[in-house]
């Protein structure tokens, strides 16, 4: 539909149209019924891509090449050194292949160039760097015991690991999954979403051309339910899954696991709380509090859209808050100028559309912001919205944060927990004290003092109650893509 926007009213419509297949050992196929879907460019309105529909038949031919390529191939008996090297290499590939891989993701999903290619690319070549890295250097433990044996560990590769991912970080979450699964020695089968399957492919692509032997990095594309997601996860010849997306469909795949007894780690949806004591820096507090619910147009599933704010400190905070909203360039996401993009299909913009729409219904104002053109929805800022409105809740994935006061710290602590997620919490205060004690209070994966997004890869990343099951990253990661194995021995 047309779009007044510079680059949409009158844009030509995609020259051409790009097509990407599915990778299975080692090959760029098509599915084998012909079937196809196309990808749309939530900025333009047009197809700028087709890809393999693919369904329980190209589930089983990417399974039968990764249990091949385990069971019968190097990859999993070259040693870690070995792996590192092509790993590396690979990361490499990834790098100087930025400019493609980060157009895919931005002409997918709508995220802004300078996100996607000064973001999301180097995090992407950072991950499978960091993993080999980890991978070559963690030790096992040696337990000698009083008996005179002498137990130590050894962390077997699991076998072949299904990885379904989101559309809001494609390639740069998809290696989170990928890189500590390959560095382990097991062999992989990716199912992008379908609505950002283009870097997947390329992604496969460079692994080939790095030197990852055929069946071991394999990519297939298609829907979940009734779908290649569905068969993949419901396989009896899958070893491991590891889900990134919404709360709902992880118990849907917990449950398709649970049948096979297949272990699953689950990163689920979020509901980030973002508390500002009156003792925090205002412009620490106020930037910080933009990028949470800001980046990526808010489809981010650490985003902190919902902020407590003490009573004291609340209207000059919204001041400052409100102006800088205000001051964020919304527009072509290809456009290094752009900080915010269009929704990224849609299908979302409606769903998002739906909390816009009963603000006013719920009992909230609007300070800022609103529906935009086209999928745009331009940086919402919300007051006066009780706990048990929708929009205080439930995860709206859009660039709305709610506003709310509070008065002692045992009240925010309570309003914090109240949620039914647990992925992460930001607080800001000056005093070390009471950043300490909240932060041990919190149920939540991850807390964030006076910063936010910034991560080590060794720490543990995910979420309590509907925001996930597991842990992932350096160790994390370890446990969950190896089978420690216990060997006793009489000395
Ligand atoms: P989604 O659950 O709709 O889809 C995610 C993936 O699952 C897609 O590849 C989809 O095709 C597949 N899928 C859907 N149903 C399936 C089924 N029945 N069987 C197998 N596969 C199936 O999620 P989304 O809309 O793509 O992503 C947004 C969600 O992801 C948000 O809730 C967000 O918070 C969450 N998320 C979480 C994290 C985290 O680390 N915790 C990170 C990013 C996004």
């Amino acid at each position: 539909h047309p779009l007044t926007r510079p680059g949409g009213a009158g844009a030509a419509p995609a020259a051409e149209v790009a097509v990407f297949g599915h990778v299975i050992d080692g090959r760029e196929v098509m599915s084998a019924d012909g079937a196809t879907f196309d990808s749309v460019d939530p900025y333009t309105g047009e197809a700028w891509a087709r890809f393999p529909l693919g369904g329980a038949a190209e589930a089983d031919l990417a399974v039968a090449a990764a249990r091949r390529a385990f069971d019968e191939g190097p990859w999993p008996r070259m040693g870690r050194r070995a792996r590192r090297e092509i790993l590396t290499r690979f990361a490499e590939l990834i790098l100087a292949h930025g400019d493609e891989l980060a157009l895919a993701d931005t002409r997918d999903m709508g995220k802004p160039i300078t996100q996607s290619r000064g973001n999301d690319v180097p995090r992407t070549a950072d991950n499978f760097r960091f993993f080999a890295d980890h991978a070559l250097l963690a030790t096992a433990e040696a337990l000698p015991m009083d008996s005179g044996h002498h137990a130590y560990t050894r962390y077997e590769p699991a076998g072949v690991v299904v990885a379904i991912a989101p559309w809001n970080f494609p390639m740069m979450l998809e290696s989170w999954k990928v890189a500590p699964a390959l560095a382990w020695g097991n062999t992989v089968i990716l199912k992008p979403a379908e609505d950002s399957p283009a870097s997947a492919t390329i992604l496969a692509r460079l692994a080939l051309e790095a030197g990852i032997p055929p069946g071991v990095f394999n990519v297939v594309h298609g829907y979940g339910p009734d779908s290649v997601g569905a068969a993949l996860t419901a396989h009896a010849g899958v070893d491991r899954i590891t889900f990134t997306g919404e709360s709902a469909t992880g118990r849907v795949i917990a449950a398709a696991a649970a049948a096979n007894l297949t272990p699953v780690s689950l990163e689920l949806g979020g509901k980030g709380a973002n508390v500002v004591f009156a003792d925090a820096d205002l412009d620490t507090a106020v930037d910080w509090s933009i990028r949470a619910i800001f980046t990526n147009a808010g489809q981010v599933c650490l985003a902190g859209s919902r902020i407590y704010v003490h009573r004291g400190v609340q209207e000059a905070f919204l001041e400052r808050f409100v102006a800088a909203a205000r001051a964020m360039v919304s527009g072509d996401p290809k456009d290094p100028g752009t900080q915010v993009g269009p929704l990224s299909s849609a299908g979302h913009h409606a769903k998002v559309r739906g909390y816009v729409d009963t603000v006013a219904a719920a009992g909230g104002a609007v300070l800022t912001g609103g529906l935009g053109e086209g999928l745009f929805v331009e940086p919402m800022v919300v007051t006066g919205l009780g706990e048990d409105a929708p929009h205080q809740r439930e995860e709206i994935f859009g660039p709305l944060v709610t506003v709310t006061p509070f008065d002692t710290e045992e009240e925010v602590i309570g309003l914090v927990n109240a949620s039914p997620f647990g992925l992460n919490a930001m607080l800001f205060s000056e005093n070390l004290s009471r950043a300490h004690r909240v932060a041990g209070r919190l149920t939540v994966g991850t807390v964030w003092v006076n910063c936010f997004f910034i991560r080590d890869l060794r720490a543990p990343f995910g979420g309590v109650g509907d925001s996930g099951v597991g842990r992932e990253g350096g160790t994390f990661s370890r446990e969950f893509f190896t089978e420690p194995k216990a060997v006793v021995m009489q000395i």
